[in-house]
């Protein structure tokens, strides 16, 4: 990074602050992050019979009477030092959904428990990685398709080969059906789960009241975008009993029982929604390619390990549709932005076909041009059903208890005060470079630590 003067001066002048010590102190609580939000304000704690002031803390006295907190934010190119916050909250988040813990039973791990990946189908033929010399989509005919462009590819494609992703011809790719696809994932992951009811119903001559009776389904899943820029659904799912984690489902609820139900329940899913012109409709399904994994505890030889799978999920988490090279990591305002956007023709596409749709009322609904940015999907990047596991917010409030455990608010017997406001946010440049020193120490010390440690858990 090349430094500007006006950064140096900036360096010069927070150190020569006399507060300078205890901004650092507040930088070094965030992590370092990037983009902290401040705070002005105030917590005061009485103790509830007496009335006497256990504890004051103001922010008047702090360096710019202000205090600084985490942004929070999940990407990596965002605030790196958040993004890897979260991902560790989401390390935990899935795992205790795996192996019991932050408020689950251990009993889970004796449950079926599947690491499911469901695709989009074919919107056409793109280009793809190949290994040991073979070619990309050989054909012997040599045709051509209406277009004029070649029907096969007898190239050779590493995996960062630029064209990998890019479609043959861009004429044949079905982009009004690829974003469509996008915006009724949601639908589809909803029919997709209805559908293992009910197929687990059939699958054991019960009825589907019954069945409910019998077994909840519980499950975490991430989005990931492929090379192809159409989305990826990473889903860990659990059987429970009727009552959730802590119950026991039916004895016929094995994991090769469950797979089965996934394979065919996936495979029946078939939605509609109106084309483009509404003359007609589109029929979304998943793509063939379905794969389905037991965790580790079962008799299969290709079980994964549940830490594993826990730091695959929380991998993807601080990735956003921008890194992975599909779309932006903002809204787009107009076909100007879209047209300009630093992304692959294939992406500027779909983009493009997303902002094209959502101008058609019979549309609407998916606000496509909202989402032009991330090629129509809206689903967040991992969503979870309520049973599976703990939360965020609990996580980052045994977190935030963990700190304050000497400290005198949230006492029996004391009452606690505060008053906050938003006052700003971000870095000067020059404290952006000292933040982002301390978080690259961080890092380090946290690197070492983990070299260091017998276990070499993924755990923060
Ligand atoms: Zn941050
Ligand atoms: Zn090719
Ligand atoms: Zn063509």
């Amino acid at each position: 990074m090349r430094r500007l003067p006006e950064t140096d001066r900036d360096v010069i002048r927070l150190a020569d602050d006399p507060l300078y010590r205890r901004w650092l102190d507040q930088v070094t609580a965030t992590g370092g992050c990037a983009h902290p939000v401040h705070l002005a304000g105030s917590t005061t704690t009485y103790d509830h019979a007496t009335g006497e002031v256990l504890s004051h803390y103001a922010t008047r006295d702090e360096p710019g009477e202000r205090l600084l907190v985490r942004c929070r934010n999940r990407r990596a190119s965002v605030c790196a030092p958040c993004s890897r916050l979260h991902a560790g909250d989401t390390f935990h988040l899935v795992r205790a959904g795996l192996v019991g813990g932050k408020g689950l039973p251990s009993e889970v791990r004796g449950h079926p428990r599947l690491f499911v990946t469901l695709t989009a189908p074919s919107f056409g033929p793109v280009h793809r990685p190949t290994t040991d010399g073979a070619r990309c989509r050989p054909r012997r005919s040599g045709r051509l398709c209406e277009h004029d462009r070649p029907e096969g590819c007898g190239a050779v494609h590493s995996g960062d080969d630029a064209l990998v992703g890019q479609p043959l011809c861009a004429g044949c790719y079905d982009y009004p059906a690829h974003v469509l696809w996008h915006a009724n994932a949601g639908r589809l992951w909803k029919a997709f789960t209805d559908n293992l009811y009910h197929h687990l119903a059939a699958h054991t001559g019960q009825t589907r009241t019954g069945l409910r009776r019998a077994v909840r389904v519980s499950y975490a899943k991430v989005a990931e975008y492929q090379k192809r820029s159409a989305v990826h659904v990473h889903a860990v799912v659990r059987l429970d009993g009727a009552n959730g984690p802590g119950d026991a489902p039916a004895d016929w609820a094995t994991a090769e029982t469950l797979a089965a139900c996934v394979r065919s329940a996936a495979a029946a899913v078939r939605l509609r929604t109106p084309d483009e012109r509404a003359l007609g409709e589109y029929e979304l399904r998943w793509g063939d390619q379905l794969d389905v994994r037991q965790l580790h505890g079962f008799s299969d030889p290709d079980a994964l390990r549940d830490d594993a799978v826990a730091a695959y999920v929380a991998k993807y988490i601080t990735k956003g549709a921008a890194e992975t090279g599909a779309g932006l990591d903002h809204r787009v305002s107009s076909r100007q932005e879209i047209a300009l956007a630093p992304v692959t023709p294939h992406v500027r596409t779909l983009m493009a076909t997303c902002w094209r749709l959502g101008g058609l009322p019979h549309l609407g609904t998916l606000r496509l041009r909202a989402w032009a940015h991330t090629l129509g999907y809206r689903g967040h990047i991992l969503t979870k059903s309520r049973a599976y596991s703990t939360t965020y917010a609990a996580l980052r409030e045994e977190r935030a208890q963990h700190r304050q455990s000497d400290d005198t608010t949230n006492q029996p017997g004391t009452i606690t005060e505060s008053t906050w406001r938003y006052v700003g946010s971000g870095h000067s440049p020059g404290a952006a470079l000292i933040a982002a020193g301390i978080a690259e120490d961080l890092a380090r010390n946290r690197e070492i630590a983990r070299a260091t440690s017998a276990s070499g858990r993924l755990d923060e």
